[in-house]
């Protein structure tokens, strides 16, 4: 059994968190580092996929759209390179979300809130909208000084421009967003000559307002008290997750460096944090992670890049702020061997799931079906005597034909031998069965008559629907019922 998790020496009380205060404005300093350059990449790649992936083609015929991703919403369909959902098809989607959450579990399991800290969203719009207020109004200590001044000409101009560069971010994010619901090409030509629907105008102006709201001045807020993640995150984790973690063990007691490399000399107890504060200032929600793990802290590793800079310029090991678990550092201090388990009952229950999930999606995907038959019953009247004595029943059917080129069914009837079944509307073929003519990805719905001139003691026959393909002999089947007096 592992141990259970060990309050931090150093947390953060009660004290230091006030349930209502006043928000504070923070000015995260620009830092480099190893955890910087991996956010910089993951910010190019997933905001490079939100603006461009609208204008990728696929190719699926000539009576299909050739966007690779597209929300079809007039069709009702959904198209994913070589994929295309239709609206019963809706659990594909559902599993994608099942397995997305999976995904963040696991992510959790292993390192904590690393979504939160490299690929949420907000992050992601964030850390943008910081580069471009320090590459117009500087780094931290030039913009605390400028929001002090008076509001002079050159002030208001970078302000403005700011803002504006802001917008302009924010009206391309909601633009993007609308692509993925119309011909992207067509889409912009159309934005472009303000020919587009209002709705595509409204949208935009929507996540427009949303994006420019929640990354340029809600920014860490979202993360601290409306996002419901950290707290459901915060059930979910255990003491093995690698979280952004100062090893006290090696900080305290902190002091200058001169102060603490003399006691280190006298042999007196000292630690390597000069309380420089370097990690606090990088920090995009003001966090202060020597006391602790706290709600606060996406885990963006920021902290951990300030201070290995420190230490280098200090000539003491990087790595005072790392990845690591307080159950780690409590064991270093007690003199046991430190634990590492990424492979436990956790993860590997969660990576079971996603296989199991994911082999179920791809198998369903492979044995999709081409065509689709469901069948209503008419509830009134349930039949009809004819005046020769026979007994009728009218239901109405609906065909799916997925294929990209029109398709002839033949439907026929399993279970009343000597029924007699009309497709109102409808040919026949050589052998006088019904036939149905359906568009390419397209449904059709149409009334279907049964007759029985059999005479029979029950009052609901069970029957059988089938649908052929005459093209390929592919057949969809569905049951239901014959009533009669
Ligand atoms: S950056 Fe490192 S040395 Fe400086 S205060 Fe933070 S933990 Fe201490
Ligand atoms: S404490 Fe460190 S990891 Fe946490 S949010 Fe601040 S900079 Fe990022």
């Amino acid at each position: 059994m592992a141990d259970a998790p060990l309050p931090h020496p150093l947390g953060a009380s009660a004290d230091d968190a006030p349930l209502y205060a006043p928000r504070k404005q923070i000015y995260p300093q620009a830092v480099k580092g190893r955890y910087r350059t991996i956010k910089w990449v993951v910010l190019a790649i997933t905001l490079g996929i939100y603006y461009f992936l609208p204008f990728i083609r696929w190719e699926r015929g000539p009576n299909a759209p050739d966007q690779a991703i597209l929300v079809d919403l007039a069709n009702s369909r959904f198209y994913f390179f070589f994929i295309e959902i239709w609206p019963q098809e809706v659990y594909y989607i559902t599993g994608l979300l099942v397995l997305a959450a999976l995904t963040l579990f696991l992510m959790n399991a292993v390192a904590g809130r690393i979504w939160c800290g490299y690929l949420c969203p907000q992050t992601v719009w964030t850390d943008l909208f910081y580069a471009v207020e320090r590459f117009i109004e500087g780094d931290r200590r030039e913009r605390m000084r400028r929001d002090k001044e008076r509001l002079t000409l050159p002030v208001l101009g970078r302000k403005v421009l700011k803002h504006g560069i802001w917008l302009m971010i924010a009206w391309w994010t909601g633009g993007a967003w609308v692509l993925y619901f119309a011909d992207a090409p067509t889409l912009v030509s159309e934005l472009a000559t303000f020919r587009a629907s209002f709705v595509a105008y409204l949208w935009i102006g929507i996540l427009t307002f949303t994006t420019y709201t929640l990354a340029g001045f809600m920014r860490e807020q979202v993360c601290t008290y409306m996002c419901p993640w950290p707290r459901i995150q915060a059930a979910l984790t255990d003491e093995y997750a690698l979280n952004v973690t100062y090893r006290y063990d090696r900080g305290e007691p902190r002091g200058s460096v001169k102060k603490n490399d003399v006691l280190k000399l006298q042999g007196l107890p000292a630690g390597d944090c000069i309380d420089c504060n370097q990690c606090v200032a990088v920090c995009p929600t003001g966090v202060d992670i020597r006391k602790g793990l706290q709600l606060d802290c996406i885990q963006c590793g920021l902290c951990m890049d300030a201070c290995d800079t420190v230490m280098t310029k200090i000539g003491r090991p990087q790595g005072l702020i790392a990845y690591d678990t307080d159950m780690n550092v409590q064991a270093r201090i007690e003199g046991r061997p430190e634990v590492r388990r990424i492979v436990r009952p956790r993860t590997l229950f969660y990576a079971g799931l996603m296989a199991v999930v994911g082999l179920v999606m791809i198998g369903s995907l492979a044995m999709r079906q081409s065509l689709y038959l469901s069948v209503m019953h008419d509830r009134n009247p349930l039949y009809v005597r004819l005046s020769d004595g026979s007994i009728r029943n009218g239901f109405t059917i609906r065909i799916a034909n997925k294929n990209l080129d029109e398709r002839r069914y033949s439907l026929s009837l399993d279970g009343l031998p000597e029924a007699r079944i009309d497709v109102v509307g409808g040919d026949l073929d050589q052998q006088g069965r019904p036939i149905v003519t359906v568009g390419p990805d397209q449904t059709r719905e149409t009334r279907v008559l049964v007759t029985d001139t059999a005479s029979r003691a029950e009052d609901s026959m069970p029957l059988r629907f089938v649908l052929t393909d005459l093209a390929t002999g592919d057949t969809a089947s569905t049951s239901d019922h014959f009533k009669a007096p």
